[in-house]
């Protein structure tokens, strides 16, 4: 992590490179255990593997299936549909690359929708790291030392629903002097 550093000259403010700043909010996800101030969040790393595909016998409408893992049929109108299948779940793993063991298992519950072998074309292989906490809630958190640097983390595999709300609350406390809710506050 590049270094950001603290100045208490002119009302305080932190520099990061060319900026300068009054108040940080890091939302690093699983990145976060390497924040020297931040390192101690209680995140617990979770990886989903995903695939890119083209079914090579079958053709599905488009829409959203699902047994065991999900299967996202895209842009089904066109001749060459492709399909997104995913995702696994391999708790504390966070290693970014993709495994040929989570593709194995994706590819099986693939088998298992359709109840048969399924040949398939796969275009692309990714995967992510959900930062998950035990009680599986996202969370806001102040610095007990330094009051002008905040965390938003924990979002899990919801984040793109979570983080709206999150990010409200803590706009809400800045410009509108509003409390956080103690709920989103990390405990
Ligand atoms: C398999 C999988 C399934 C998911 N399913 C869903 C779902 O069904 N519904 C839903 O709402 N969401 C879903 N998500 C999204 C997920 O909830 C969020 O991606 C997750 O919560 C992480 O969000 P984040 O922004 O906290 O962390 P990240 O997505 O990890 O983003 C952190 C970013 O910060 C950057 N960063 C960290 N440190 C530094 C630094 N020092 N300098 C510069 N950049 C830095 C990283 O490079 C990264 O881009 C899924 C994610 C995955 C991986």
């Amino acid at each position: 992590m590049k270094k950001l550093t603290k100045h208490d000259n002119e009302g305080a403010f932190w520099c990061y490179q060319t900026l300068r700043i009054k108040k940080v909010i890091f939302c690093q996800g699983v990145h976060t255990l390497q924040n020297p101030y931040f390192s101690e969040l209680p995140i617990i790393p979770i990886k989903g593997d995903t695939l890119t595909l083209k079914l090579k016998d079958h053709s599905l409408p488009e829409g959203l299936y699902y047994k065991k893992r999900w299967l996202h049929a895209l842009a089904t109108g066109s001749h060459n549909p492709q399909y997104r299948l995913g995702a696994s779940y391999e708790v504390d793993n966070s290693n970014p690359n993709p495994c040929k063991n989570a593709q194995a298992e994706l590819l099986q519950a693939l088998e298992a929708m359709f109840g048969e072998k399924i040949a398939v074309e796969i275009l692309e292989h990714k995967s992510g790291i959900r930062p998950t906490c035990k009680n599986a809630r996202p969370f806001i958190i102040q610095h007990p030392k330094y009051p002008s640097l905040f965390a938003i983390n924990g979002l899990g595999s919801k984040g793109t629903a979570t983080a709206p709300m999150l990010t409200k609350a803590l706009a809400n406390y800045f410009y509108e002097s509003k409390a956080i809710s103690t709920e989103l506050l990390l405990a």
